[in-house]
């Protein structure tokens, strides 16, 4: 492949789930090319079963990986009654965020209802989920207590502002819809001076979203004609840590190439006025002030006894079984251990979750209808980052071999185009 600047092949390892045996089980196959899992999915035609006691399905959220396990659950399980509690009313496309930050997208074209055609059998609860009881498999709501089968848990991440004094007060963030459209006006009245990008404590969704919007607005100020001058700190070591030092240099390399001083290894003690304050002491001066927050497991998660001392969710990496019985948790909310040294955990990915997703509804649906074959999850997975208006690089590989086998596409027309293409899947894809 001519455009790979890097890549770290070597074995894929054969781990093995416990308790369940190789026969009967299929491993993943990669379906889509590229950004495994965030492409359209197969559609299975199952007849549909009779009911059962072992049918009734509750999906936790609606983002990424709630709304692709519940749709392809309904599509392999027709018989199943499936639940699914999300408390907004909207479905947000979060890689777009940066470029809604910047101007480059509208709100409602990464933003949209979430409603259910009236033909699938599947109910769409607007609450927030208030307790998970796993002993009397239940679940409450403001309003409902909701009994389960089969329990997939897809709540991403809750942030915590609070852990940072003045965070909240003086920093922008581009983490959730709200928060990119208040930056977006911030940005426009930004003429020039200093602009401080960075990350306040790991882990953090989509670990190179923010390098790319350090780079898209270095770009977009530079054809402004603006003289803003960007800085960019984190607690990393280098960018992207998961994908490992050589793919984390290439990283720095497009920063240092557009002028982005970079500061690794610094952990954000307080926000003043104009200043952040690091641990040790040292000081930087803004003008703006772009902050990713920290991150934390949502509380009913965390109150049901469900993480343990990561604050996330450990899994089986296979099944994505947690240690309760027929209670699964995917994406965010998850802690994957690596089997190698890069870092000890996953990062947090919407690739990630759309292949748990594929794997954790296949696997009830078999349960459900008893056909089929058991799969599990390899650790696949790929993100974009942005570079400029027409430009993404592309990072992508197998997250959970020991070395992880991965590779870095630098800046391609192509991968850009892709992205949109991605966005565009999900602002349409329905139930
Ligand atoms: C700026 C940005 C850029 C990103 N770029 C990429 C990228 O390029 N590639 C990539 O793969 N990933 C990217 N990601 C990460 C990706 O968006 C997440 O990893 C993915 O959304 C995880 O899916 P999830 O289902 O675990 O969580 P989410 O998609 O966050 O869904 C969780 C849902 O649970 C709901 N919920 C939470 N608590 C409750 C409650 N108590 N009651 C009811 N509902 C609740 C939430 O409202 C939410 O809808 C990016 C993220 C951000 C923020």
């Amino acid at each position: 492949m001519p455009d790979r600047l890097e890549s770290q092949h070597d074995k894929t390892t054969n781990a093995q789930t416990p308790g369940i045996s190789q026969r009967g089980i299929r491993r993943q196959v990669n379906r889509a090319p590229l950004y495994k899992g965030l492409l359209p999915f197969p559609i299975l035609n199952l007849r549909a079963l009779p009911l059962s006691s072992n049918d009734r399905v509750v999906v936790l959220g609606c983002g990424m990986g709630g709304l692709a396990t519940s749709s392809l659950l309904a599509e392999r399980a027709p018989s199943a009654s499936i639940t699914i509690v999300e408390q907004k009313k909207t479905f947000e496309f979060s890689p777009s965020f940066s470029l809604l930050a910047i101007g480059r997208r509208e709100p409602g074209t990464v933003r949209r209802a979430l409603s259910i055609p009236k033909k699938r059998r599947l109910q769409l609860i607007n609450d927030r989920v208030r307790s998970i009881v796993t002993s009397s498999k239940m679940v409450k709501t403001k309003s409902e207590e909701l009994h389960y089968d089969h329990l997939v848990i897809s709540m991403g991440v809750d942030y915590s502002l609070g852990e940072v004094p003045g965070l909240e007060k003086y920093a922008h963030q581009f983490y959730d819809f709200d928060s990119a459209m208040k930056l977006r006006d911030a940005l426009e009245g930004l003429e020039n001076g200093r602009l401080l990008i960075g990350i306040s404590r790991l882990p953090i969704k989509c670990p190179v979203a923010p390098y790319g919007l350090a780079l898209l607005l270095q770009d977009h100020f530079a054809r402004a004609k603006k003289k803003v001058t960007i800085e960019f700190f984190t607690p990393e070591p280098h960018p992207a840590p998961a994908a490992g030092p050589v793919i984390g240099k290439q990283v720095e390399r497009l920063l240092a190439a557009k002028g982005i001083a970079f500061r690794p290894k610094v952990k954000l003690s307080k926000v003043e006025k104009e200043t952040v304050v690091f641990e040790g002491k040292t000081e930087l001066p803004y003008d703006l002030l772009i902050v990713v927050p920290p991150h934390k497991c949502p509380s009913a998660v965390v109150e049901a006894g469900l993480t343990d001392s990561s604050g996330w969710v450990p899994v089986s990496p296979q099944t994505l079984a947690t240690r309760f019985e027929r209670v699964y948790a995917i994406g965010d909310v998850t802690a994957i251990e690596t089997p190698h040294a890069h870092v000890p955990f996953l990062p947090k990915s919407g690739s990630f979750a759309i292949g748990q997703a594929e794997v954790v509804s296949n696997n009830i649906a078999m349960s459900i209808t008893g056909r089929g074959e058991r799969k599990i999850w390899d650790g696949t997975g790929s993100c974009f980052l942005e570079v400029n208006r027409g430009e993404s690089a592309m990072l992508r590989g197998e997250f959970l071999s020991n070395p992880p086998r991965l590779e870095f596409h630098p800046p391609r027309r192509k991968w850009q185009v892709e992205k949109t293409k991605l966005e565009d899947y999900w602002m349409t894809r329905r139930f």
